[in-house]
Protein backbone atom coordinates (compact mmCIF):
# COMPACT_ATOMS: atom_id res chain seq x y z
CA UNK A 1 0.00 0.00 0.00
CA UNK A 2 1.15 3.93 -0.80
CA UNK A 3 0.44 6.61 1.18
CA UNK A 4 -0.70 10.07 -0.72
CA UNK A 5 3.13 11.11 -1.42
CA UNK A 6 3.22 7.37 -2.67
CA UNK A 7 5.54 6.14 -0.06
CA UNK A 8 5.32 2.23 0.26
CA UNK A 9 3.76 1.89 3.92
CA UNK A 10 2.93 -1.44 5.94
CA UNK A 11 -0.44 -2.64 4.83
CA UNK A 12 -2.91 -2.60 7.90
CA UNK A 13 -5.41 -5.05 9.35
CA UNK A 14 -8.70 -4.22 11.15
CA UNK A 15 -9.38 -8.03 13.46
CA UNK A 16 -12.88 -7.40 14.61
CA UNK A 17 -13.00 -10.61 17.35
CA UNK A 18 -14.48 -10.53 21.36
CA UNK A 19 -12.58 -13.43 22.14
CA UNK A 20 -9.44 -12.09 23.37
CA UNK A 21 -7.11 -15.39 22.75
CA UNK A 22 -8.35 -16.38 18.67
CA UNK A 23 -7.74 -11.87 18.16
CA UNK A 24 -4.21 -12.15 19.50
CA UNK A 25 -3.46 -15.85 17.88
CA UNK A 26 -4.88 -13.74 14.44
CA UNK A 27 -2.76 -10.89 15.00
CA UNK A 28 0.77 -12.46 16.36
CA UNK A 29 0.28 -14.32 12.80
CA UNK A 30 -0.40 -11.73 10.87
CA UNK A 31 2.19 -9.39 12.46
CA UNK A 32 4.44 -12.26 11.68
CA UNK A 33 3.70 -12.09 8.09
CA UNK A 34 4.58 -8.51 8.10
CA UNK A 35 1.42 -6.77 8.80
CA UNK A 36 0.08 -3.91 10.76
CA UNK A 37 -2.72 -4.96 12.96
CA UNK A 38 -5.44 -3.43 14.97
CA UNK A 39 -7.77 -5.18 16.97
CA UNK A 40 -11.34 -4.33 18.19
CA UNK A 41 -13.07 -6.32 20.49
CA UNK A 42 -16.77 -5.27 19.74
CA UNK A 43 -19.33 -4.14 17.54
CA UNK A 44 -19.21 -0.51 18.26
CA UNK A 45 -15.40 -0.45 18.24
CA UNK A 46 -14.95 -1.97 14.87
CA UNK A 47 -16.99 0.76 13.38
CA UNK A 48 -15.17 3.28 14.88
CA UNK A 49 -12.01 1.58 14.06
CA UNK A 50 -13.08 1.19 10.52
CA UNK A 51 -13.76 4.90 9.86
CA UNK A 52 -10.59 6.51 11.85
CA UNK A 53 -8.12 3.54 11.90
CA UNK A 54 -7.88 3.34 7.36
CA UNK A 55 -7.48 0.04 7.47
CA UNK A 56 -6.52 -1.79 4.65
CA UNK A 57 -8.69 -5.18 5.18
CA UNK A 58 -10.62 -5.86 7.96
CA UNK A 59 -11.11 -9.80 9.79
CA UNK A 60 -14.60 -9.38 10.97
CA UNK A 61 -15.93 -12.34 13.22
CA UNK A 62 -19.69 -12.33 13.19
CA UNK A 63 -20.45 -12.70 16.48
CA UNK A 64 -19.71 -9.78 18.25
CA UNK A 65 -20.96 -8.29 21.27
CA UNK A 66 -22.86 -4.65 21.31
CA UNK A 67 -23.71 -4.79 17.20
CA UNK A 68 -23.08 -8.53 15.13
CA UNK A 69 -20.84 -8.46 12.29
CA UNK A 70 -23.37 -8.71 9.82
CA UNK A 71 -24.63 -5.44 11.56
CA UNK A 72 -21.22 -3.87 11.21
CA UNK A 73 -20.52 -5.24 7.67
CA UNK A 74 -23.71 -3.71 6.49
CA UNK A 75 -22.95 -0.17 8.21
CA UNK A 76 -19.01 -0.59 6.37
CA UNK A 77 -20.70 -1.59 3.22
CA UNK A 78 -22.76 1.42 2.75
CA UNK A 79 -20.01 3.62 2.78
CA UNK A 80 -16.50 1.68 1.70
CA UNK A 81 -15.37 -1.03 -0.51
CA UNK A 82 -12.59 -2.09 2.51
CA UNK A 83 -12.25 -5.43 1.96
CA UNK A 84 -13.82 -7.92 4.07
CA UNK A 85 -13.07 -11.42 5.54
CA UNK A 86 -15.79 -12.90 7.48
CA UNK A 87 -15.33 -15.26 10.25
CA UNK A 88 -17.99 -17.55 10.86
CA UNK A 89 -19.00 -20.77 13.47
CA UNK A 90 -19.30 -23.84 11.80
CA UNK A 91 -22.37 -24.65 10.66
CA UNK A 92 -24.07 -21.16 10.25
CA UNK A 93 -24.30 -20.99 6.55
CA UNK A 94 -26.76 -18.23 6.87
CA UNK A 95 -24.09 -15.81 8.69
CA UNK A 96 -21.63 -16.98 5.37
CA UNK A 97 -24.29 -16.45 2.85
CA UNK A 98 -26.09 -13.10 4.08
CA UNK A 99 -22.12 -12.01 4.88
CA UNK A 100 -21.23 -12.65 0.89
CA UNK A 101 -24.38 -11.42 0.09
CA UNK A 102 -23.66 -8.20 1.70
CA UNK A 103 -20.53 -7.61 0.31
CA UNK A 104 -17.53 -9.83 2.32
CA UNK A 105 -14.67 -10.87 0.07
CA UNK A 106 -14.33 -13.86 1.54
CA UNK A 107 -14.77 -16.05 4.69
CA UNK A 108 -13.48 -18.75 7.32
CA UNK A 109 -15.41 -21.01 9.32
CA UNK A 110 -14.22 -21.51 13.37
CA UNK A 111 -12.11 -23.39 14.01
CA UNK A 112 -9.32 -22.49 11.53
CA UNK A 113 -6.19 -22.60 11.45
CA UNK A 114 -4.30 -18.99 11.59
CA UNK A 115 -2.42 -19.85 9.08
CA UNK A 116 -5.41 -19.86 7.23
CA UNK A 117 -6.39 -16.48 8.19
CA UNK A 118 -2.81 -15.22 6.46
CA UNK A 119 -3.29 -16.95 3.38
CA UNK A 120 -6.80 -16.24 3.02
CA UNK A 121 -6.06 -12.48 4.22
CA UNK A 122 -2.86 -12.19 1.24
CA UNK A 123 -5.18 -13.97 -1.78
CA UNK A 124 -7.97 -10.93 -0.90
CA UNK A 125 -5.57 -8.26 -0.69
CA UNK A 126 -4.06 -9.64 -3.84
CA UNK A 127 -7.35 -9.57 -5.65
CA UNK A 128 -8.55 -6.48 -4.33
CA UNK A 129 -5.45 -4.83 -5.74
CA UNK A 130 -6.08 -5.94 -9.05
CA UNK A 131 -6.75 -3.88 -11.82
CA UNK A 132 -9.89 -1.83 -11.76
CA UNK A 133 -10.99 -3.74 -14.82
CA UNK A 134 -10.27 -7.08 -13.16
CA UNK A 135 -12.10 -6.48 -10.53
CA UNK A 136 -15.47 -4.77 -12.00
CA UNK A 137 -16.56 -6.49 -14.88
CA UNK A 138 -15.05 -9.68 -16.44
CA UNK A 139 -16.16 -10.84 -19.53
CA UNK A 140 -15.19 -14.16 -20.84
CA UNK A 141 -16.35 -15.91 -24.13
CA UNK A 142 -20.63 -14.35 -24.02
CA UNK A 143 -20.60 -14.17 -19.97
CA UNK A 144 -20.50 -11.37 -18.13
CA UNK A 145 -19.62 -11.35 -14.72
CA UNK A 146 -20.43 -8.18 -12.53
CA UNK A 147 -19.03 -8.74 -9.56
CA UNK A 148 -19.68 -5.48 -7.35
CA UNK A 149 -23.34 -6.18 -8.43
CA UNK A 150 -22.64 -10.02 -8.39
CA UNK A 151 -24.81 -10.15 -11.57
CA UNK A 152 -23.85 -12.27 -14.58
CA UNK A 153 -25.38 -12.80 -18.00
CA UNK A 154 -24.99 -14.63 -20.77
CA UNK A 155 -25.57 -13.10 -23.74
CA UNK A 156 -27.23 -10.73 -22.61
CA UNK A 157 -29.54 -12.71 -20.54
CA UNK A 158 -29.00 -12.59 -16.79
CA UNK A 159 -28.60 -15.62 -14.44
CA UNK A 160 -29.68 -16.54 -11.49
CA UNK A 161 -26.85 -17.50 -8.75
CA UNK A 162 -26.72 -18.01 -5.59
CA UNK A 163 -23.50 -16.19 -3.70
CA UNK A 164 -22.03 -19.80 -3.14
CA UNK A 165 -21.84 -20.14 -7.03
CA UNK A 166 -21.26 -16.64 -7.75
CA UNK A 167 -17.78 -17.02 -5.42
CA UNK A 168 -17.10 -20.37 -7.19
CA UNK A 169 -17.76 -18.84 -10.78
CA UNK A 170 -16.13 -15.52 -10.15
CA UNK A 171 -12.72 -17.43 -8.70
CA UNK A 172 -12.67 -19.89 -11.93
CA UNK A 173 -13.37 -17.44 -14.65
CA UNK A 174 -10.47 -15.26 -12.60
CA UNK A 175 -7.92 -18.86 -13.20
CA UNK A 176 -9.49 -19.75 -16.32
CA1 LIG B 1 -17.27 -14.00 18.67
Amino acid sequence: MTDDLGRVTMTHILIVEDDQEIAQLVRDYLDRSGYRTSVAYDGDEALVAARNGNPDLIVLDMGLPKRDGLDVLREIRMHARTPIVILTARGEETDRIVGLELGADDYIVKPFSPREVVARVRAVLRRSTAPDDERQVMYRGSMEIDIPRMRVAIEGQPIDLTATEFQLLTTMARRP
